[in-house]
């Protein structure tokens, strides 16, 4: 244990820092006001009370130990729930930094698909910057394709420019799939003298940023990478949840809602909705919890039949007869082994999944015919209306706290990490061990059991 956590901890650094390159840190003024604050309260001694948090302070990456064989999950499948003595960085501004505000220049960069709050970190990443004094702020447009292709132009970043644009949703730099090679990235991000880069994206988003975090490394560059996880589907490893997710449920909640009044309102009427949720059905699940009205969940880690006596459209019909109406919600993910496989993949490699909401419709639309019955499906698909919506309270401050903490990070001299809310606690994380795979709903979970509960649905096979 004490070995791994060695290394845990040797991959965040920053190569000079590893190899003793004689890299002479400086002290911050950055809580100096703060400080001088206190100080005028009466606490007399700067060194006491002066909110920095120290390289020694950790936070334990577990605090339940699951002993017995059969107590249930909290909420999710994770392979690392055996690493309970595990300390973990705790996030935050160091008294010593590793670079001079002045000679710095920082890159944002926005990867993947759209996720509320995106707008919110990059305002609190340029806030932060320019609190430590960073003059030389840039955006990379489009992903990673902004740093190669010649036509995309880099955007001069400041307070000014990032004031409002919290108020929007999206990304104010553009978002893309696909694009580059890690080698052509790091010769732009060298030819740019870029010395902080923040990355904000998903699963693919940061696989890429650890690539280019070691390229980076094997050329002795002194550069900070430093990622954001952004994923709405809440499925990136170690955190208690990430920004967007919980904007995602409310607005999942308000189709879900829609859906249930169609449905009602319907003679024999089904609401359909599909959510997002590629491999993990998280906001399907919170969002049937939170909203109450969903009858019937679907999620990608649950496998279900559709046919037979203890199939969904058996279920439906049930349903039907008792309450007159029906309100399914499926993730995206879900039931993708009962459709035709395709071995088409999006720009990132990714496959494309087939559509579970379009086929669920057929099946129930024909089933209920196929009975001499009659069904008014309803189906709603909210994926882009949800996406692109602003972020909520609770996403904004969570945004900010990763946006600054990412910039803390960076001075600290930190590299190859990401920023996350593990325990309650804001920590720096490797960012291998976050990405090994996605985090997933564990079926035998506690809140699983509650959605079940909840809905009243059975086990579909
Ligand atoms: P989302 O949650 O929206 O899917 P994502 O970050 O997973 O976000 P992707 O489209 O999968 O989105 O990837 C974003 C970027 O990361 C793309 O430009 C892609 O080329 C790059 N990328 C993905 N996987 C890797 C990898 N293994 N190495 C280097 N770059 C990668
Ligand atoms: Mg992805």
């Amino acid at each position: 244990k004490i070995h791994y956590q060695d290394q845990f901890e040797e991959r965040m650094r920053l190569p000079h820092l590893n190899d003793n390159l004689n890299v002479t840190p400086r002290q911050t003024t950055f809580f100096l006001k703060n400080r001088v604050g206190r100080l005028a309260d009466g606490i007399d001694s700067l060194e006491e009370k002066s909110n920095y948090v120290d390289d020694n302070d950790r936070a334990l990456l577990r605090v339940i130990k699951f002993s017995s064989p059969t107590s249930a999950g909290a909420e999710c499948i994770d392979p690392y729930c055996n690493w309970v003595e595990l300390w973990v960085h705790r996030a935050g501004p160091r008294k010593q930094i590793y670079f001079e505000p002045d000679s710095v220049k920082a890159a944002i960069v926005t990867c993947g698909g759209l996720c509320p709050g995106l707008n919110d970190v990059i305002r609190q990443i340029v806030f932060t910057l320019e609190v430590y004094g960073v003059k030389n702020i840039i955006g990379i447009p489009f992903g990673y394709r902004g740093f190669v292709d010649e036509e995309l132009l880099e955007m001069p970043l400041s307070r000014d420019v990032v004031q409002n644009i919290n108020l929007a949703g999206g990304s104010l730099l553009g978002v893309s799939r696909g694009g580059a090679d890690v080698n052509d990235i790091v010769d732009r991000i060298q030819a740019k003298q870029i010395s902080m880069l923040f990355i904000l994206g998903g699963n693919g988003t940061h696989a890429g940023g650890k690539a280019l975090h070691e390229e980076c490394q094997r050329r002795r560059m002194k550069i900070s990478i430093i990622c954001v996880p952004k994923t709405i589907d809440n499925d990136i490893l170690l955190m208690d949840k990430t920004f967007g997710f919980d904007t995602a449920v409310e607005e999942a909640q308000k189709a879900i809602n829609s859906a249930y009044i169609e449905a009602h309102s319907a003679y024999k009427g089904i609401g359909l909705v599909k959510l997002m949720g590629r491999s993990s059905g998280f906001i399907a699940m919170h969002a049937s919890l939170s909203s109450g009205q969903t009858d019937i969940c679907l999620i990608p880690e649950v496998p279900f039949n559709l046919e037979g006596q203890y199939g969904v459209l058996k279920y439906l019909e049930k349903l039907m007869q008792k309450k007159g109406s029906a309100v399914i919600c499926v993730a995206e993910g879900a039931g993708q082994e009962l459709l035709q496989r395709s071995n088409a993949i999006d720009a990132s490699g990714n496959a494309v999944l087939a559509d579970i909401g379009v086929y669920l419709q057929q099946k129930i639309k024909n089933h209920f015919k196929d009975i001499g019955d009659h069904a008014d499906i309803k189906y709603i698909d909210p994926t882009y209306m949800i996406r692109a919506v602003r972020a909520n309270a609770s996403d904004a401050i969570l945004c900010t706290v990763l946006g600054q903490n990412a910039v803390h990070g960076a001075f600290a001299g930190f590299s190859g990490i990401t920023v996350g809310i593990c325990n309650t606690h804001y920590v720096y994380l490797p960012i291998s061990e976050v990405i090994e795979c996605p985090r997933l709903v564990d079926p035998d979970s506690r809140m699983w059991h509650r959605c079940l509960t909840s809905t009243g649905q059975p086990d579909f096979i």
